[in-house]
């Protein structure tokens, strides 16, 4: 799928190179500095706080022969404009708009693309009589921006937005971002005797596929490879990491439990999802809440399984009970799946493997930025923001930088002032609307200057 593509287009010196600079960083693509080759345009990937597209800048004939420039301009202009899912029209604020600016726009008018309209140089109050001028060229109030200073860069993104959206990102996408034939990085972490080897075994024992073990990942990190057969009878490949159960007993019995700890925190480093195996006939303990606070805090998705349900006694209040310690616990992330298992029986551990490739791909998932805010919209208004010591927080534009964990930005005047519990409302909104359950989702925010 080819990116869409944006014209920058605009008589010399409004800062068309400027924004392109800008906007391309240093993922610049094409740069043609040979003399006498004739420079028609500069192209190159841009990214403006998420969206990214193909970048076309027009600049190049500042050096032509005045006489000609006009035509030349037209013919590079209408070229570019043609080619490109939207057009940047920039004028200069400051200078205000002069009569080759009106002369573009006359070129503009009888074209079907798409032309956003801004007023380049409008850093402080500089640019307000050139704003006003500009809405004479009728294209509608233009986009105050400072393309040197990286100012009104959310205002342009808005603007942006319908236009270079691309079709195929507008479903929630399912599956992995990554490959998700990947394997499934599995940690089984948890206290001692909380039945790790035996469930590391009965996983790997009966008719399941070793096709390891081997050491890998690390200098001393140990991982096995194997295949589990899902519920539609589909091979799906899976890499236990670092797990305790998979060494020698008696090189751990001496400092059980110093070496427990740092097993756990090599295999978190490593895995997508951790199991963290509790033992039903001891419920849930402190030191337990403390590693599934430490795999939540590192961004790995996290699966709580009370182990030894064959034997355990009053199961649904002992359930009841868990659930109810881990929801008051782990407060920042409410629901963290809750599973029972017997590693004896093997009673629950497909479904355990199962819930651990659906967190992963909910782990995984990328929401499209013309989705986030058609959410983001409603949640403002169904909640607005606070407004602090009388100042008001004005939220504009979300979108999702990262996956593995899902990681949004936030931009909009004053935003890093938002207390935590608008914050949290925030994310529990994206968790539902999105469906993240309970893998951990990280909120950044960004006010510009
Ligand atoms: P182009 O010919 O349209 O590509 O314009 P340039 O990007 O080369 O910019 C022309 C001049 O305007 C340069 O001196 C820039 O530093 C300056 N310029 C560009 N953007 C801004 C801005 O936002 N504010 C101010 N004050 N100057 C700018
Ligand atoms: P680890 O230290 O976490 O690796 O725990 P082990 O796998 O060595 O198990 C500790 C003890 O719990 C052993 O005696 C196991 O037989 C027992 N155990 C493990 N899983 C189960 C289970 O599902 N049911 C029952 N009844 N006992 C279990």
């Amino acid at each position: 799928m080819p990116l869409p593509i944006v014209a920058i287009i605009g008589r010399p010196n409004v800062g068309k190179s400027t924004l392109f600079n800008r906007l391309v960083g240093k993922r610049l693509a094409l740069v043609d500095d040979q003399p006498g080759v004739t420079r028609d345009r500069r192209e190159g990937e841009a990214n403006l706080l998420g969206l990214e597209f193909r970048i076309f800048d027009t600049a190049g004939y500042e050096d032509e022969d005045a006489a000609t420039l006009p035509g030349r301009m037209r013919q590079q202009t209408e070229a570019a404009v043609q080619d490109a899912d939207v057009a940047l029209f920039l004028v200069d604020a400051r200078a205000g708009v002069t009569p080759l600016d009106e002369e573009i726009a006359r070129w503009l008018r009888s074209t079907d693309r798409p032309i956003v309209l801004v007023a380049n140089k409008a850093e402080g109050r500089a640019g307000e009589t050139g704003v006003i001028e500009a809405m004479a060229l009728g294209f509608g109030e233009p986009i105050q921006l400072s393309a040197e200073h990286g100012e009104g860069m959310a205002d342009l993104f808005g603007a942006l937005l319908p236009h270079v959206e691309r079709e195929d990102e507008e479903e929630v996408e399912e599956e992995d971002s990554e490959n998700p034939n990947a394997p499934l990085k599995l940690a089984i972490v948890g206290r001692p005797n909380a039945g790790k080897s035996t469930l590391v075994n009965r996983l790997l024992g009966e008719d399941r596929m070793i096709t390891g073990p081997e050491a890998g990942i690390t200098r001393d990190s140990i991982s096995v490879d194997w295949e589990w057969e899902d519920f539609d009878g589909n091979k799906r490949p899976v890499r236990l990491i670092d797990t305790a159960g998979m060494r020698k007993k008696a090189k751990v019995e001496e400092k059980l439990e110093k070496l427990s700890v740092m097993d756990t925190l090599r295999a978190i480093d490593f895995a997508e999802v951790v199991v963290l195996l509790l033992d039903a006939t001891r419920g849930l303990e402190v030191q337990d809440l403390k590693i599934a606070d430490r795999v939540l805090q590192e961004g790995r998705a996290l699966i709580i399984v009370l182990n030894k349900w064959d034997v355990a006694e009053n199961a649904s209040s002992l359930f009841n009970g868990v659930k109810g310690a881990l929801d008051e616990g782990l407060a920042q992330v409410k629901g963290v799946p809750l599973l029972t298992v017997s590693a004896v029986t093997g009673k629950g551990l497909d479904t355990m493997i199962d819930v651990a490739f659906k967190t992963r791909d909910a782990w995984s998932r990328r929401v499209s930025t013309g989705q986030l805010n058609r959410w983001f919209e409603r949640a403002i208004e169904a909640n607005p923001p606070p407004a602090p010591g009388g100042k008001r927080i004005k939220p504009r534009y979300v979108t999702q930088n990262k996956t593995r964990p899902p990681t949004f930005v936030l931009f909009g005047t004053r935003v890093d002032l938002l207390p935590m519990s608008y914050q949290r409302y925030l994310i529990n909104g994206l968790r539902k609307e999105f469906d993240f359950g309970a893998v951990p989702v990280r909120l950044n925010l960004r006010a510009p200057k």
